[in-house]
């Protein structure tokens, strides 16, 4: 039969189309947070971003959107005492 083999690309099709569905979804919310490029060069450092539209955004607890940032910070699950 020429039907069923022509089903099965179409399941695995769909299937594609959930999971780009899926990643689309999940990368509405991740786009939400991004690091300024300035600051993550400088935490690549060790340093904290000296301008001052950043410690202005970071004080909201957000990344600089002057500087190609959104969202909020990411708060680090590692937290020294
Ligand atoms: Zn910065
Ligand atoms: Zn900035």
């Amino acid at each position: 039969m020429k039907s069923k083999k022509f089903l099965l690309p179409l399941i695995i099709a769909s299937c594609f189309a959930a999971g780009v569905l899926f990643a689309e979804e999940a990368k509405k919310e991740a786009a939400e947070s991004k690091p300024a490029t300035c600051c993550a060069k400088a935490e690549g450092k060790g340093e904290k971003c000296g301008h001052g539209c950043c410690a202005e955004a970071a004080k909201a607890e957000k990344n600089c959107e002057k500087c190609n940032g959104s969202g909020k910070i990411e708060k680090k699950p590692e937290e020294k005492k």
